[in-house]
């Protein structure tokens, strides 16, 4: 079977990297002059770093990323906690969220798919993906036609040009920066910390561990904002914002100490949304060219590592004509699920809202830290809350733990 891959980002490589393994025929294209990952830090969760270990990308990425053993997040004026998640209490490290870098992950999965002899062909911005009898072609934007295809995944990310998936813009994006992590800190570097004023600011210091071309351990740091306002942001000035946010965190200030201008803070918006059937005559859709949501959860990339796996597998299991269907059924529930949830939770940290931020500071934080409730939250974020692909045993905390092998 050959199969062309449109989009080498997360989802992309790994589903390559999977296909490829498997020893399938697999073309990579990327619109990109040389593959490159745009962006800042994002949580690997333990469901996707199973899924990079199948990709022979776990390793690298465990090496350059920061393991962390909680999510605790503040709000402002009494510093009550709000958010309090802890991975594992007995501080295993496979049990917990790997925070990592865009380009040290894209890294990693990259090296991993070309040592299974993968190579993206860049230059290729895929404009449309026509049938041509019973196959399907790739169209680039330049006029060049690639194929034919017996499959073609759609793994172009947000800003697919296949995909009819028309997502809802988010009345809240964040603006995000890379900084070195400062000596001076008393943040903990296994912790992703955040403080919240209302539902207004919501302010975050992520530890990224190592990143390319950086030396030292880095954080991403990342501050939400209206979607109006992140268009003016490049024109705002950096000391005016520094300011009210070491008023609102002080223990913001070393981190800030490296930020001198609006260039290094990179506005981000976002978008929800899902496509009900993820796939067409031999055409797939896998990660943000299926769902979208705000990153609140930390599951994106989660996401499409496990849409990679759940196609990969359902191609190995059975014919072409079935696995779209099969894949689509493995992943239903659980991208539903998360979504909901999404939908539910980045109201209540990212809004105009006055109510949904006192309801959550005065009824939710305290019920969330009651038992069980604790419990449920962290298999919540680790991505567990029900089983990543249905009908398979595969990746649970059971998998990790060595009890299902
Ligand atoms: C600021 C921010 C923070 C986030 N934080 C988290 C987090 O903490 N945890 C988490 O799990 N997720 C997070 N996410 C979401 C996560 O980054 C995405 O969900 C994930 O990258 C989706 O993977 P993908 O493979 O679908 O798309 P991408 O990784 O975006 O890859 C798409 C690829 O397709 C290429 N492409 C696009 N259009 C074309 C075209 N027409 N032709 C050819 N190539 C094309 C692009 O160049 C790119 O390489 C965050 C997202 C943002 C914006």
């Amino acid at each position: 079977m050959r199969v062309a891959i449109a989009g080498a980002g997360i989802g992309g490589l790994a589903v390559a990297a999977l296909l490829a393994k498997a020893g399938l025929e697999v073309a990579l294209y990327d619109q990109f002059d040389a593959p490159r990952a745009v962006g800042s830090g994002l949580v690997i969760q333990p469901v996707g770093l199973a899924v990079l270990d199948l990709c022979d990308a776990g390793a690298e990425a465990r090496a350059m990323g920061q393991h962390i053993a909680r999510m605790l997040g503040r709000e402002v004026t009494r510093g009550r906690r709000v958010l309090d998640v802890s991975y594992d209490r007995e501080g295993r490290k496979e049990l917990q969220g790997l925070t990592i870098h865009r380009a040290a992950l894209h890294g990693a999965l990259l090296a991993a798919a070309g040592r299974l002899g993968v190579a993206v062909v860049p230059s290729s911005l895929v404009a449309a993906a026509p049938m041509a009898g019973a196959k399907r072609k790739l169209q680039m934007a330049d006029g060049r036609v690639e194929g034919p295809f017996d499959l073609v995944i759609d793994a172009s990310g947000a800003g697919s040009a296949l995909s009819p998936l028309r997502a809802r813009p988010l009345p809240y994006g964040a603006i995000w920066g890379t900084v070195p992590w400062p000596d001076a800190t008393t943040l903990p570097a296994d912790q992703l910390s955040q403080r919240y004023f209302k539902a207004r600011h919501m302010i975050g210091v992520m530890p990224l561990g190592q990143v390319p071309g950086r030396i030292g351990p880095q954080a991403a740091l990342f501050w939400s904002m209206r979607r109006d306002e992140l268009a003016q942001w490049p024109s705002r000035d950096a000391t005016e914002w520094k300011q009210q946010a070491a008023t609102l965190w002080p223990e913001m200030h070393p981190f800030l100490a490296e930020i001198v201008t609006t260039a290094q803070m990179t506005p981000a918006s976002y978008t929800h949304g899902n496509l009900r059937r993820p796939y067409a005559d031999r055409l797939a859709f896998i990660g943000d060219a299926a769902h979208r949501a705000s990153p609140q959860l930390g599951q994106g990339a989660n996401m499409a590592l496990l849409d990679a796996l759940a196609l990969s597998l359902a191609l190995q299991r059975g014919p072409l004509e079935q696995a779209l269907a099969t894949c689509a059924r493995m992943r239903r529930w659980h991208v539903r699920i998360y979504q909901g949830m999404s939908a539910a939770f980045t109201p209540q940290y990212q809004s105009d809202s006055r109510v949904l931020p006192a309801l959550r500071d005065w009824a939710l934080a305290p019920l969330s830290l009651t038992w069980p409730l604790p419990r449920i939250l962290s298999r919540l974020v680790a991505g567990e809350l029900i089983p990543p692909l249905a009908g398979e045993a595969f990746p649970t905390r059971a998998f990790h733990l060595g009890l299902n092998t």
